[in-house]
């Protein structure tokens, strides 16, 4: 029953909240208008901090940029409001187009001191515009009306705020299980696995932060158009943090944890202001030091947020998505013919600081072959993994691909040119379906990008990568995993989503790092069946692993590192004979 009610909780709501103004003095009414209003915003904020993983503490600072864009048309120029919410748009993504595009790039606490900067200059440049009505304000804001009929009511503006914050909740929800949206949704953990899979982290950085600000301009397009009186308050440094407080709270990842939180939030706040100038009289202004507290001690019991907190709480599995039938991706690469080299690698090396974590290392893999790499830890087989792969970059040495010499060449563009590749410790979005994740890997299979995913134009497209990211765990053996979130599964399976998803993105060259560890035995003879499968249909696969009975079955030859060192290459069995690989390394195991 509970669980019940907390799955349909956001559907009550809504039915609630379209039924509410017939029954609730005005009053209320207008005070769920202005929460509504705050959830929009916070819409925006959840893409950008909880789904991109950017902190801004300058989001207040774009609704008011919204608000004033429309509330100077209506109030001075006497254009309509529909067409001041277009040139709210416009002006908040040309303006976060242009600070994102200086400020995107920096990491962690510069770009939310960036943002701050903004958020303050925005609001001292309004308070002193003489154009705007400076700190007094601008006032004589038409409503909005639809059809000729003007929205002046409490009742009438509270269904133009719930429309507009259902339509921006289902646009964002529809562009979060795109192709685009699972990008977006893998930034929250770095911008690794986004470039591994051949997109530019930065640009959806970048569109994450364009984003957050339009759907911010939108919050405070209809915040202008329902006050009808602006002033820079409502739009400075405390409305930013409080924004960003609705949102960690709710549940900054969750779309609902925004509506959660801005209720939240606005409620606690007023009652507790309520609270204290009763007790402690109305000069007292503790409320800020008191919902402080109430913040810390929510987040210490639920770090993701309250929805995320109710839903594990209380909710059952994620509802599957229906009807995603295995399929063959079509225009698949031509794999290479056997025996071609693939990879060829010419005294590759690397340094960190002092140490030489590659040294001299040359070798290459040819289409069919299974190459294993064996070595102790910290022998630097990691590491060529990230100098081949693009993930480093080479202090010497040369790299060709197919044929065609290696400049540089980023993680990004290896895998656009056929490069795929899993990471020692699984990299997978915790939070994402496994089928989702596996679909990442085939991002640049696909075109379809923001505009058509928000129109729906890449439903046959998103049934193309996601039949064929089905097909791939099917593969794997986990396709009855499909719809569990990746975070749940064991690290062997984890490991395994991460060879689905290497392999989603059709590659001629799969790099391994340790995909058995983890493994029981039965699924270690899964996986090798798979990888000689792969072998055959003419795959290059380089396999760094550890498990000795693995590696000598499977790899067709072998090289061994040492220090960084390449000590020994050659069949399975001439590299089990050499005396130098069994003093350095096999020791025990020959
Ligand atoms: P392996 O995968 O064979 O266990 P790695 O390639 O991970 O070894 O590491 C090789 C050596 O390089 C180790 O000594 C490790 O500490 C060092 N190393 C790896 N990555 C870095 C890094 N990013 N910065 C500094 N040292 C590193
Ligand atoms: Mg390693």
């Amino acid at each position: 029953m509970t669980r019940a009610l907390v799955r349909f909780a956001p559907s009550i709501a809504l039915a609630l909240a379209a039924l509410s103004p017939l029954v609730l003095p005005t009053y209320q009414v207008a005070v769920v208008t202005y929460v509504m209003i705050a959830a929009v915003a916070c819409l925006g904020l959840v893409l950008m901090t909880g789904i991109a993983g950017m902190v801004s503490f300058g989001h207040a600072a774009f609704v008011g940029l919204g608000a004033y864009v429309s509330g100077y048309l209506s109030s001075q120029l006497g254009w309509p409001a529909w067409i001041g919410l277009a040139c709210a748009v416009i002006a908040a993504a040309l303006a976060a187009g242009l600070i994102g595009a200086i400020t995107v790039r920096m990491s962690g606490h510069y770009l939310a001191l960036a943002t701050l900067c903004f958020g303050i200059s925005f609001y001292f440049l309004v308070g002193n515009s003489e154009m705007l009505g400076r700190f007094n304000g601008l006032t004589g804001i038409a409503p909005v009306s639809v059809a000729g009929f003007e929205l002046r009511s409490e009742r009438q503006t509270y269904y133009l705020v719930l429309v507009m914050l259902v339509l921006v909740i289902a646009w964002c929800r529809q562009l979060l299980s795109s192709r685009t949206g699972r990008v977006l949704r893998s930034l929250r953990s770095g911008p690794v696995i986004a470039e591994t899979f051949g997109a530019n982290a930065h640009h959806y950085r970048l569109m994450a932060f364009v984003l957050a600000a339009v759907i911010g301009a939108v919050a405070g397009w209809l915040y202008a158009h329902v006050q009808r009186f602006l002033s820079p308050t409502p739009f400075g440094l405390t409305a930013s943090i409080d924004y960003l407080f609705m949102t960690v709270i709710g549940g900054s990842g969750q779309l609902w944890g925004a509506l959660l939180g801005a209720g939240l939030v606005t409620i606690i706040k007023h009652e507790l202001q309520d609270l204290l100038k009763f007790v402690f009289g109305p000069t007292t202004r503790l409320e800020l030091l008191v919902f402080a507290a109430i913040m810390i001690v929510v987040l210490q019991k639920a770090r993701r947020g309250l929805w995320p907190f109710l839903e594990q709480r209380f909710a059952t599995a994620i509802a599957p998505v229906a009807g995603i039938e295995p399929a063959i991706m079509p225009r698949r690469r031509a794999k290479p013919e056997h025996g071609l080299t693939v990879l060829s690698a010419g005294r590759l090396r690397r340094s960190f600081g002092g140490l030489l974590a590659v040294d001299d290392i040359s070798f290459d893999v040819k289409g069919g072959e299974i190459l294993g790499i064996l070595g102790p830890n910290g022998a630097g087989k990691s590491t060529l993994f990230n100098l081949i792969s693009g993930a480093l970059s080479r202090s010497k040495g040369e790299l060709s691909f197919l044929g065609s010499p290696l400049s540089k060449a980023s993680a990004r563009d290896m895998c656009r040119r056929g490069l795929s590749r899993t990471f020692q410790h699984a990299a997978l979005v915790q939070d994402m379906t496994v089928l989702e994740n596996v679909a990442i890997g085939a991002t640049h299979l696909g075109r379809r990008g923001l505009f058509a995913s928000s129109l729906r134009l890449d439903r046959v497209e998103e049934r193309q990568l996601l039949g064929w990211s089905m097909h791939l765990l099917d593969r794997v053996g986990l396709a009855d995993k499909a719809f569990e979130l990746a975070g749940n599964l064991s690290l062997g399976h984890q490991r395994l989503v991460e060879i689905a998803r290497a392999l989603a993105a059709d590659p001629v060259l799969l790099l391994l790092d340790e995909p058995a560890a983890g493994l029981r035995t039965n699924e270690k003879a899964v996986l090798a069946d798979l990888l000689a499968e792969l072998r055959a249909e003419g795959l290059a696969i380089v396999l760094v692993e550890h498990d000795m009975d693995f590696v000598f079955s499977l790899a067709d030859r072998l090289m061994v590192m040492n220090f960084g060192r390449r000590i020994a290459v050659g069949r399975p069995e001439e590299v089990r004979a050499d005396t130098g690989v069994q003093e350095a390394y096999l020791g025990a195991a020959a």
